[in-house]
């Protein structure tokens, strides 16, 4: 078995990240497996200061004692390998907007997702021509549409029908579906442990394991940290990230009995390392759901 943890360089990791962050390490370590950390800056625009958001997210760990093995991947030295199992998969070029997808779309789901009609996947060569000149197209992989169930650890049966998955995007970049499972077949990830928001990705990235001749992770998602409205943690609630609370007098120990309160390992007013949460961690038990922060 090995885990990981696998940030996206998009800002600086706040609690509900940080919470994730430990937990994956926990999961991992408790099992006495490797934990490797990815970072997930494929996203070019979103990323462009990714080297020095990437370099203090990865400080943010080893700060409170989250390590990791081996060395650090960044899917952005990887594209070859994303390229390689496209060009395994059944593909098609999709042209469609947005907005083609909404009024041609099912209602989306309650997360918000809008699963592709299918609109580009009998397009004649002509109207592919004519299409492909107006607009550069997205790569979307051809399903079977089926149901697929995934067993979430904490959040039990987890069922999704799969739609054709966009595997590139228009802007050319390797779409994340398809580079979180490729990397996870790579490096042989077989425990992930992550935010809920992603819990109804996960049948469709079980499938695309299982298209690409592998085998999905057990999965195991974590609640997400929401501020007293209900809504989920950001900067603009004030100081959420390890710099911010640094600066706000909490130390290492502090913020670490802080997560470990709210995943119900310790108490708040405690001060702990990750070595001590790691004693009294039990998956059984530990709380992995949401959790609010009232700042
Ligand atoms: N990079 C994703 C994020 O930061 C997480 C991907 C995953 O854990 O599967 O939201």
């Amino acid at each position: 078995m090995t885990g990981r943890f696998a940030p996206s360089p998009t800002s600086d990791l706040h609690l509900g990240n940080l919470r994730t962050a430990l937990l994956a390490w926990l999961m991992a370590r408790h099992a006495g497996v490797d934990h490797l950390v990815r970072i997930e800056d494929l996203d070019a625009t979103r990323v462009a200061a990714a080297p020095e958001v990437a370099a203090r997210q990865l400080a943010d760990l080893a700060a409170l004692g989250l390590d990791h093995d081996g060395a650090v991947v960044w899917q952005s030295e990887r594209v070859a390998l994303y390229a390689e199992a496209a060009a395994s998969l059944p593909t098609y070029e999709c042209y469609c907007t947005r907005r083609e997808i909404a009024e041609a779309a099912s209602a989306p789901h309650d997360d918000g997702y809008r699963p592709y009609p299918g609109t580009c996947r009998e397009l004649s060569e002509a109207e592919r021509a004519r299409r492909r000149a107006e607009r550069p197209p997205a790569l979307r992989v051809a399903s079977d549409h089926r149901a697929v169930t995934v067993h979430d650890r904490w959040a039990g049966v987890v069922t999704g029908v799969v739609d054709d998955v966009v595997i590139r995007r228009n802007d050319g970049a390797w779409a994340y579906n398809l580079a979180v499972v490729v990397d996870d077949l790579a490096q042989g990830v077989t425990q992930v442990v992550r935010g809920d928001d992603l819990l109804s990705s996960s049948p469709r990235q079980a499938w695309l394991a299982r298209a690409l001749g592998g085998v999905e992770p057990t999965y195991a998602h974590v609640g997400l940290v929401v501020n007293a409205e209900g809504q989920r943690l950001a900067k603009r609630d004030g100081a959420v990230t390890l710099a911010d609370l640094a600066a706000a007098g909490w130390d290492a120990g502090a913020v670490l009995a802080l997560l470990g309160a709210s995943l119900g390992l310790c108490d708040a007013a405690e001060r702990v390392s990750a070595r001590d949460l790691l004693d009294r961690f039990d998956p059984d038990t530990v709380d992995h759901g949401s959790w609010t922060w009232r700042g």
